[in-house]
């Protein structure tokens, strides 16, 4: 009997550590994507900074990232920096593209003064306020860079062109290896997804202050695909101005065109891109381009002249 009891107690204890580990798994199973995240960003370094619960912090990421876009605008910065940019483009009545007055003039510029994008799939497309891609346009080679994201799970914006994307690895894996944590954020956008971006902007400060800070639905680089913003843990994976002096932010700046990145939107380009300085938003362009548009100090704008 007592022989019996003995077994019945190893039975029992070996059958609750089996079910301990069973339950284990499966919680590790079921939290994978974000226990692997959190070890990323702890390798990121700096959470040893200020001591907060860091899986707070990256849970709110998450979730600022599933709640909606706003995290996600391209051209828009939450900083607390001054509006103080005059738009200075025509003013326009229409959102949507669709249906709008497509006569052109003999220099193919509309009513507007604006022209349809004949050469999308260029690597040296341009995308400007003036200059804008066909609402169906779509690359056709879109994958997702093998980098590290912001955030989890599948998302129409961790892609990029196939050629920007393998850049985008390169440039990555050479900051990781001089202990630089950057992550992407935000690449390709379709038409539609502007699209929303923008009106749910304009709904609520009006078009004109609404196009200061959100690309119109055609105007956007990152519907070509070959566009990414990124970030770091010393903005708090946000799209800040901030990002341009921190260690990241400056490394970006210096190292992008070595991979046929450029800052698309520099610091006192205003005037000439139409946007405020975004040290976030990387461009595609190849190699020699980047090259020469860092070495000159210019713009996209001026490059192609
Ligand atoms: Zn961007």
């Amino acid at each position: 009997m007592g022989r019996n009891k003995k077994r019945d107690n190893r039975s029992t204890r070996i059958f609750f550590i089996a079910a301990i580990l069973i339950v284990v798994m499966c919680v590790g199973f079921l939290f994978k994507n974000r226990i692997m995240l959190f070890f990323d960003k702890v390798v990121a370094g700096a959470m040893i900074e200020n001591g907060n619960d860091d899986m707070d912090d990256i849970d709110e990421n998450i979730l600022a990232d599933e709640k909606g876009m706003d995290d996600t605008n391209d051209h828009m910065d939450d900083d607390d920096e001054d509006d103080d940019m005059d738009d200075d483009s025509p003013d326009h009545t229409k959102i949507d593209r669709d249906g709008k007055n497509q006569d052109k003039d003999d220099t193919g510029y509309d009513d507007d003064g604006k022209r349809l994008i004949e050469d999308p799939d260029d690597i040296l497309v341009l995308v400007n306020k003036t200059r804008y891609l066909d609402a169906d346009y779509k690359p056709n080679d879109l994958v997702v860079p093998d980098v590290k994201f912001s955030f989890d799970g599948e998302h129409e914006k961790k892609h990029m062109r196939r050629e920007a994307a393998e850049a985008l690895e390169e440039f990555f894996g050479q900051a990781h290896e001089e202990g630089i944590y950057i992550f992407a954020l935000s690449g390709y956008r379709s038409y539609n997804t502007q699209k929303w971006l923008f009106e749910n902007r304009a709904n609520k400060v009006g078009e004109e202050e609404a196009n200061k800070l959100i690309a119109r639905p055609g105007e956007s680089e990152h519907q070509t695909g070959l566009a990414m913003d990124i970030t770091s843990q010393s903005v708090q994976f946000d799209l800040k101005t901030k990002f341009g002096e921190t260690k990241e932010g400056e490394w970006v700046r210096d190292n992008a065109h070595r991979f046929g990145f450029i800052i698309r939107f520099a610091k006192d380009k205003e005037n000439i891109t139409g946007y405020n300085y975004e040290p976030w938003h990387i461009r595609y362009v190849g190699k020699e381009a980047a090259k020469d548009i860092y070495d000159r100090g210019i713009a996209l704008e001026e490059y192609l002249k």
